[in-house]
């Protein structure tokens, strides 16, 4: 019997009703091309790989502290003070299995029942089993296509409630690519300061920026006391089973995250953490060949929308997703996504389980190779629809 009321509901209507519907539709065919998936397949880098082999060789095979391996916590401190001048201490960061189980600590660490954490949809799904587990409730606010899902500060204020505990800002954005400009953060952080709740920061694809606005919501000056910080090795150095990742807040808040999570997992894997010490003194060269790699396909990619009839898509601003508008068939987002599958034999997402804002997209993720996007496209651009 499944106990706690909130995985007992499987609210996860998104997940309940298109993974098992995908499961059994994948089944029929055995050539389907799966660009559903945000796992990048960029190879990991191979001098880390030896790093860890040789750390561990060495003894790092034990508990670490508690809040992560004393080195990477250093190594991140210094990484932030040089790349964004952004300061704080080591009781201001705990290590964490990756950008999940940091969000989780997040929502344990701040929310009690009721409190409200504000989602700016399209969101990544898991923001709401995350605040619902610590019985939170998630609120959705929902940009527009038409707006370029910019968000519109006066609407947004009116989702604030007295519960309002935070926002999360998750930029670059899982699913619509977006980057929020400068003045969207600034006035978010100025709403966070009237009404006195905190900005968590989902930066899990801040290497896959691709504008010139890569600054990290808690390197602007105002109120950095008010952003959480949460990061993952998953995307940026394409470790997604690396599970590794971390959080930077107020030491109050990563005191209660470290009681937590010495429940949860005690400590976190003492190898991944060694990988990312060698990770971070070699960013620059990893991150490098990753943003090449997926600026060239998601640009491959919009090249070949622009060639077809009934779709359109921007170039994303970052991530290696491309939320592709398809309003102009006038077929749903879910109907789409089954007749892409039956027809064409791609799986991809239906942008209405990102939230109702993206309704009428669906979502590419560029995690395949150009030739197998090539593949993809040229199947896609026989269907019917899109001639
Ligand atoms: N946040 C966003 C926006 C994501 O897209 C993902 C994964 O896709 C995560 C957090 C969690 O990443 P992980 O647990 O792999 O680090």
């Amino acid at each position: 019997m499944i106990k706690n009321p909130y995985i007992a509901k499987r609210h996860w209507e998104f997940e309940e009703a298109a993974l098992s519907k995908t499961n059994e539709m994948v089944k029929r065919y055995d050539d389907v091309i799966d660009l559903s998936i945000g796992a990048p397949d960029y190879p990991a880098d191979r001098e880390c790989i030896d790093y860890m082999y040789k750390e561990a060789l060495a003894g790092y095979t034990t508990y670490t502290e508690f809040l992560g391996d004393e080195d990477l916590r250093s190594a991140t401190i210094e990484q932030y003070k040089e790349d964004y001048g952004f300061e704080f201490n080591d009781e201001e960061i705990i290590i964490t299995a990756g950008g999940t189980h940091a969000l989780y600590l997040t929502m344990e660490a701040l929310l009690d029942d009721g409190d409200e954490v504000i989602a700016i949809a399209p969101y990544y799904i898991y923001y709401k089993p995350q605040v619902e587990l610590p019985h939170g409730k998630l609120i959705v606010y929902n940009t527009r296509p038409e707006n370029n899902f910019d968000v519109e500060v006066e609407e947004l204020e009116k989702y604030i409630s007295s519960r309002t505990k935070a926002i999360i800002i998750n930029s670059p954005c899982n699913p619509s690519g977006k980057v929020y400009s400068s003045e969207d953060i600034k006035s978010i952080l100025m709403l966070a300061e009237k009404y006195d709740f905190l900005v968590i920061a989902d930066d899990i694809y801040g290497a896959l920026n691709y504008t010139d606005n890569k600054k990290p919501i808690c390197a602007y000056e105002s109120h950095p006391d008010r952003v959480i910080t949460v990061y993952s090795y998953s995307k940026d150095y394409s470790m997604t089973g690396l599970r590794l990742g971390h959080v930077i807040a107020r030491k109050e808040l990563i005191e209660t995250m470290r009681r937590v999570n010495e429940a949860v997992t005690f400590t976190i894997n003492s190898m991944a953490q060694r990988l990312g010490i060698c990770a971070i003194h070699n960013r620059k060269a990893i991150q490098k060949g990753i943003y090449d790699e997926y600026y060239k396909r998601a640009k491959y990619v919009c090249g070949r929308v622009a060639d077809m009839n009934n779709i359109r898509c921007n170039q994303p601003e970052g991530t290696f997703y491309i939320f592709v508008d398809i309003r102009e068939t006038g077929i749903s987002s879910m109907d789409i996504w089954e007749k892409i599958l039956d027809e064409a034999h791609i799986l991809v997402l239906p942008g209405s389980g990102f939230g109702p804002a993206g309704e009428g997209f669906v979502r590419i993720a560029c995690t395949v190779s150009v030739d197998i996007l090539k593949e993809a496209f040229d199947r896609l651009e026989k269907m019917d629809i899109f001639k």
